[in-house]
Order: C-alpha cells, then sequence, then structure tokens
C-alpha cells in the first residue's frame, strides 16, 4: 500500500512556491525598474550624480549615451567627472530617478518579454537597433 504517485504531487507544491515567489518579487513599491539607488548631492547651482558609473555598469550601457539622454530629456548640460555625472542646474532626486526608469523603458526593456537582457546592435543619432538577447526581439528606438 506504498503510494506512489507522491514525486508528482510534491513538484506540483514546488511549483506554487515558485509563483508565489515571483509574486513578492513584483510587490507594489518593491520594484524600481532596475534604477539603483542615485546618490545625489547639490553644489552650488549643480546637481551631481556621485554612482553615475555604477549606474552605467548595471545598465550595461555606453556612459556617453546615457549622459546625452539625461542632457536632452532634462534640458540641461552633463559633464562625465571621474565616476560622477555633473549636471549644470538643480535637480530633484525623483526627476532623475524618473528620467533613469524612462531610459530602461526606451533603451532596456525588451518590449516583447520585458527582460532587460538587451544590447545595441547599432546606433546613429536617427535610430538605436536594440536586439534581446532572451527572447531574439529585434527592434528600433530613436536615436538621441
Ligand atoms: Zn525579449
Amino acid at each position: 500500500m506504498v503510494s506512489f504517485d507522491d514525486a508528482t504531487s510534491s513538484s506540483t507544491g514546488f511549483n506554487d512556491l515558485d509563483d508565489i515567489a515571483d509574486m513578492l518579487d513584483e510587490a507594489p513599491g518593491g520594484m524600481r525598474r532596475g534604477v539603483p539607488e542615485l546618490k545625489i548631492h547639490i553644489q552650488g547651482q549643480k546637481t551631481i550624480l556621485e554612482n553615475f558609473t555604477k549606474i552605467v555598469t548595471e545598465f550595461k550601457r555606453e556612459p556617453k549615451h546615457i549622459k546625452k539622454y539625461i542632457s536632452t530629456e532634462l534640458g540641461v548640460q552633463t559633464k562625465i567627472k571621474g565616476d560622477q555625472l555633473e549636471i549644470g542646474s538643480i535637480i530633484r532626486d525623483d526627476t532623475l530617478r524618473k528620467t533613469l526608469e524612462a531610459y530602461v523603458e526606451v533603451y532596456i526593456t525588451c518590449p516583447k518579454c520585458g527582460k532587460p537582457d538587451t544590447r545595441f546592435k547599432s546606433q546613429s543619432k536617427k535610430k538605436v537597433e536594440v536586439q534581446c538577447l532572451a527572447c531574439g526581439n529585434q527592434y528600433r528606438q530613436p536615436g538621441l
């Protein structure tokens, strides 16, 4: 009288646990769309993003491209200084965060599968060709 379907029932149980874990990962307020915590300080009339290099590294994009995006979106001068980005105006934390979230949305997140595993195949002032390494999707976004 030994039950022989134990293996089947326990594997179903594991799937349920995975689903719950996924739901917890996406709890409202917890997700920040892959933007690391910003370290910012104001210096006179300038805003210094102290951990610019760290953000660039996490985004896996060229520093110049992100710099240009911030500059264009906020209509400000920007300058890379070592690991920092100097912004020629006083910018609020949440404004900068929203700008970077928009960058992630446009240039990093695959619109088909929602994963951030994308790379630029080519880029010009007019357009960027993006390729998703997760699902193979290829798409275009406006250039900078
Ligand atoms: Zn994809």
